[in-house]
């Protein structure tokens, strides 16, 4: 008989895979034969916010090939050093909305947990790129977080961000779940993740497994940005997702030069929709200080809209929202 799941003390695959991770900027260029002109900026650059991307993300990035769209979202590029007077450092006020440490509560009935700073890659557009993180010293004291969840009824809905929280382990997850299970007015427990998509050996068996269990309802938010990203491991790892009952959904971030034409955008829903993820939302890029060559105007993003619904069945377009500070919700724009 094959074990089910590896014996607790060998170190899993995905976290040697993690451990493994390119985060030297002559080491990617070399890998991906991309021209020597590009490491000093690059190195600048991944001072700012490092750079970090794993072999199987690489794997679908076209070698020699400076335009393509997966590496535009990983490599730091010399644009990020271009102060912009428009971007800002916290771009959504988080930190206006943290009532106690690793815990932003904005929107009525979700509040959102920073389960910890640590992502598998890291995408030079993140809007957390600034986030101080040392001061939300959150994913082994989750105490504080719990129990204002745990005072206010009126949170239905958890949503365990960061970071990236499939970036603990499976046991330390659990602990986090354990704690929230309980909480009876808590109904969902909504995952935000990048990892099916960038390192999809860390859906493994132990975590859908787990995931199928639960009283609340779990749903996964991943993000997906190109039809590129969807190898076939990728849809084995949304596939397993799905067959525990798990609900899917895919946010993406509308970005120049990596998906701002309405054929791609198209075809990342058709394919997303055929591992049984369902588009949510199309984000406009948070102004976030580096980001800015990422920018798409909003004339531009409402006509993509437009096409991919003049193409698309409803239930395929996403929504084109943006998130300003103070708002009550994700802004649609609509056109
Ligand atoms: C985006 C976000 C949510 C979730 O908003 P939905 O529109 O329900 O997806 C919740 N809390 C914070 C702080 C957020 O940024
Ligand atoms: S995975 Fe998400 S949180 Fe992490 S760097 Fe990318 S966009 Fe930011």
């Amino acid at each position: 008989m094959i074990p089910r799941i590896a014996p607790f003390c060998q170190t899993p695959s995905w976290q040697k895979q993690l451990n493994n991770a390119i985060r030297c900027p002559t080491e990617l260029l070399r890998q991906l034969k991309l021209p020597n002109s590009l490491l000093a900026a690059a190195k600048e650059s991944a001072r700012l916010f490092p750079l970090k991307v794993t072999h199987s993300y690489l794997a679908r990035i076209e070698k020699g090939n400076i335009n393509d769209p997966l590496l535009r979202q990983i490599l730091p590029l010399i644009d990020e050093q271009c102060p912009h007077p428009d971007y800002y450092t916290d771009p959504v006020g988080d930190l206006d909305a943290t009532p106690v440490p690793g815990l932003i509560h904005k929107y009525r009935g979700r509040a959102l947990l920073l389960a910890t700073a640590s992502c598998g890659i890291h995408c030079r557009y993140c809007f957390r790129r600034h986030f101080p993180y040392s001061n939300h010293k959150s994913s082994n004291n989750w105490r504080q977080a719990i129990e204002y969840i745990q005072k206010d009824p009126s949170i239905h809905e958890v949503i365990l961000s960061g970071g990236d929280p499939l970036s603990l382990s499976n046991s330390k997850l659990f602990r986090l779940m354990d704690l929230l299970e309980p909480i009876s007015h808590i109904k969902r427990i909504r995952i935000h993740t990048r990892y099916p998509i960038i390192l999809p050996d860390r859906i493994d068996l132990e975590l859908s497994d787990y995931l199928h269990q639960h009283r609340c309802k779990i749903v996964t938010v991943v993000h997906s940005n190109h039809p590129n990203e969807l190898e076939d491991q990728v849809r084995d790892s949304l596939k397993l997702l799905n067959d525990n009952g798990i609900t899917l959904l895919n946010q993406s971030v509308l970005l120049a030069g990596v998906n701002d034409s309405a054929d791609t955008l198209s075809e990342l829903s058709e394919q997303l929709f055929t591992c049984n993820v369902l588009p949510y939302y199309l984000h406009q890029l948070d102004k976030v200080q580096g980001a800015q060559h990422f920018a798409v105007s909003d004339t531009q993003a409402k006509a993509l809209i437009k096409a991919l619904r003049d193409q698309l069945p409803g239930y395929l377009v996403p929504k084109l929202v943006r998130e300003n500070s103070g708002d009550s919700a994700k802004q649609p724009i609509s056109g």
